[in-house]
């Protein structure tokens, strides 16, 4: 079963989406990971991302904490509207889920990259709750900048329209799992 978590920055999504990938025993693939380390890679070789999108050089960097840094936050968005850059790293993402089980976390898997996975989930929370959560685990400006990284972002967030919303607020990391397993569940 493919499960897609999209949604915006500061919802919940990667740490929701690794812990159902254990609870369930299926892979994980983090998308956003995939754009950052493009990113990442073109800032540090000045190389154009389309190319570092098109070659293999980044595959081997999604553990690299520098994937979160200020500078790969300030310029991800650009790289990921660029759309040689989607194609190339939607085509990887696809030959990744056709291996089956997955939990994938990203803002076009439930829409675009795999439109016939089982259980698509938007993953949502207020844009306050979205700041607050956030600030609290990176200082108050990353707030700021999660949310400005939205609206950059806005025209990659394609809400799937067959998708599971699900309000995170108010809501502990628990309970949003236990709510998407209950949906999985369903599916099953
Ligand atoms: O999920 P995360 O915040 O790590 O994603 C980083 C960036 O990668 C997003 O701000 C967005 O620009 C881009 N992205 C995307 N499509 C995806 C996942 C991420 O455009 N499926």
């Amino acid at each position: 079963m493919i499960i897609t978590i999209d949604g915006p920055a500061g919802a919940g999504k990667s740490t929701v989406s690794k812990a159902l990938a254990i609870r369930l025993d299926y892979r994980y693939l983090d998308t956003g990971a995939m754009y950052r380390a493009v990113t990442l890679v073109a800032l540090e070789t000045g190389e154009e991302p389309i190319a570092v999108a098109q070659g293999d050089t980044w595959s081997a960097r999604l553990d690299d904490p520098a994937l979160r840094s200020d500078a790969v936050d300030a310029a991800v968005s650009a790289v990921s509207r660029q759309p040689e850059v989607r194609e190339a790293l939607r085509g990887q993402q696809r030959a990744i889920l056709a291996q089956g089980n997955a939990v994938a976390e990203g803002r076009d898997i439930g829409s675009v990259v795999w439109p016939h996975a089982e259980l698509k989930v938007w993953l949502d929370a207020s844009p306050e709750e979205r700041r607050r959560r956030r600030a609290a685990e990176r200082g108050a400006e990353a707030g700021d900048v999660a949310l400005e990284r939205d609206r950059q972002d806005a025209a990659q967030m394609l809400v799937p329209e067959d998708s599971v919303r699900v309000e995170t607020d108010g809501l502990t990391i628990t309970e949003v799992i236990e709510r998407i397993v209950a949906l999985v569940e369903g599916q099953a």
